[in-house]
């Protein structure tokens, strides 16, 4: 992979829709997509009306009501197949134009095209693996047990990873056969349109199979999950927003799949590799700049390396490039937009009235860095445990960090949330590792490791961090119904 810097240039704002353009229904006024780092417009599209959101579904229905895509389990396969193809193709446009719309280091938006990519091939050899059951029932009796698609699922996404997210739920209902309308946070619609048109190149993925719509998810987001059409809602969002959904779907008696926010814990044993523990931490709060669900924002260290590890860690924290994320050398890229900077640096304020901040807090200087939503890296310690800080998701690069005792003051620490999206234990005792993680109340619980994922395996969310799971074999069937086929060669009516 070319793990070089780009360079600035002239950007050629993206006109979307692009002129033929299979996948986006969109009627309404133009507006502008703005790069977080430079404020130069990356792309000029349109917003979708309610009428668009209505004709999306409408053609989803269509298609799932008249088109083999629910039943050829193979044509998905290979539709699928050709395009993780076209998206590994273009790592390298699509990785561009996703650190231009959203902020993240280009370094960071190549592995987010190539992770994508590796989602759904898995998903494109399941699709032909989704297997029922049999059972013999009674002497005459056979039972069969089927898996069948849901119907038209609508698929939300949010900015922070657009194209994983977005894959994540896409990919697997496709695989089982669903059709699907998406509507992309307002922030990154010019990524999950390029994506979704490389998809729409196929010539045999039938028309209406996946449509698009875009605006805001107060107008647009809350049409489409109250269209009669729309069978299941695969939301990834934040907790308040999916809760509203949820309660909107319970109008329609919808199917729902919300992944939420977080604020994970990640926890230090002073019998742990303290190098890699220290790499562990950084990479779990300042990949993305903490704009990541999973972000391991409370640290919790053992008392005996609570100074000394601070200590490395704020002298770590000093060595971040801030700067263009189009550069190989920047490490923390700006944040998405204005509201979210605004967000952060407010939680970081509380943060100096209730605590200690440790480093962080000066905005860059340089005139060409001050226009870009940067926030600095941010250590805090000596917080309340009900301080806002430590108990809500900020979504922004800040740390809090907090000593424990004992291995069960640890574990009251980590569960002392209401989320429970992710966790990290660091220590060379396997016993205790695998206490902890079993007692850590978390969907992923990483082991001298953080931020790992594969799309063999399962994610999600225990208490306000979401209801389902997401990737693996779960993720693919909660895009699906079960139908059991009852045959009695002797039958006794009733
Ligand atoms: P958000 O909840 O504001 O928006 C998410 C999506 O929902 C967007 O497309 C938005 O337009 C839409 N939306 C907003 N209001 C809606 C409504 N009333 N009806 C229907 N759709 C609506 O979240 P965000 O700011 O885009 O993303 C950040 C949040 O996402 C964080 O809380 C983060 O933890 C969470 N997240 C969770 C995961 C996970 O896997 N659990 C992954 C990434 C992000």
């Amino acid at each position: 992979m070319n793990a070089g810097t780009l360079s600035r240039g002239d950007w050629a704002a993206l006109r979307l829709p692009i002129a033929g353009s299979r996948v986006v229904v969109a009627r309404g006024d133009e507006v502008e997509d703005l790069d977080p780092t430079t404020q130069e417009v990356v792309a000029r599209l349109r917003t979708s009306i309610p009428a668009d959101v209505a004709e999306a579904v409408g053609r989803a229905e269509a298609a799932f009501k008249t088109t083999s895509w629910r039943s050829d389990g193979r044509l998905r396969s290979q539709v699928l197949w050709r395009f993780a193809e076209r998206l590994r193709t273009n790592v390298e446009p699509l990785a561009e134009l996703l650190t231009r719309e959203q902020g993240k280091t280009i370094g960071e938006a190549r592995s987010e095209i190539s992770g994508s990519a590796d989602m759904v091939e898995y998903y494109a050899g399941l699709a032909r693996s989704l297997y029922g059951r049999s059972a013999v029932l009674g002497e005459h009796v056979h039972g069969v047990v089927v898996r069948e698609p849901v119907g038209v699922v609508a698929v939300i996404t949010p900015w922070n990873w657009p194209l994983t997210l977005l894959m994540r739920s896409l990919a697997p209902a496709l695989a089982a056969g669903n059709t699907c309308v998406v509507k992309p946070a307002s922030l990154t619609p010019a990524i999950t349109v390029r994506a979704l048109d490389l998809l729409a190149e196929d010539g045999t993925l039938p028309d209406g199979v996946v449509t698009c719509v875009l605006g805001p998810g107060s107008v647009v987001g809350d049409a489409l999950v109250g269209a009669p059409g729309v069978e299941m809602i695969a939301f990834t969002g934040e907790s308040g927003t999916g809760t509203a959904v949820m309660q909107r779907a319970a109008l329609g008696t919808r199917k729902v799949a919300l992944e939420l926010g977080g604020k994970s814990p990640n926890i230090v044993f002073a019998d742990a590799n303290l190098e890699k523990a220290l790499d562990g931490a950084m990479n779990a709060i300042f990949t993305t700049s903490g704009q990541i669900c999973t972000a391991g924002s409370r640290l919790l260290l053992e008392s005996s390396i609570y100074e000394s590890f601070v200590a490395r860690l704020v002298e770590r924290v000093a060595t971040l490039q801030m700067g263009d994320p189009l550069l190989a050398t920047t490490t923390l890229a700006p944040l998405v937009s204005a509201d979210q900077r605004r967000t952060v640096e407010d939680y970081i304020a509380l943060g100096r009235k209730e605590g200690t901040v440790l480093t962080g807090g000066e905005p860059p200087s340089e005139e060409y860095l001050a226009r870009g939503y940067f926030v600095p890296a941010t250590v805090i310690v000596d917080l309340p445990l009900t301080s806002a800080v430590v108990r809500e998701e900020i979504f922004g690069p800040v740390l809090t960090v907090h000593p424990f005792a004992a291995e069960g003051e640890a574990v009251a620490l980590a569960e002392d949330t209401d989320f429970g999206l992710a966790a990290g234990i660091w220590t060379s005792d396997l016993d205790r590792a695998w206490r902890v993680g079993r007692a850590v109340r978390s969907g992923t619980v990483w082991i001298n490791t953080y931020h790992h994922f594969y799309p063999e395996a399962e994610v999600g969310g225990f208490r306000r961090s979401g209801l389902g799971r997401q990737q693996g074999i779960e993720g693919l069937l909660e895009f699906t119904e079960t139908k059991h086929l009852n045959f009695d060669a002797k039958p006794t009516l009733w």
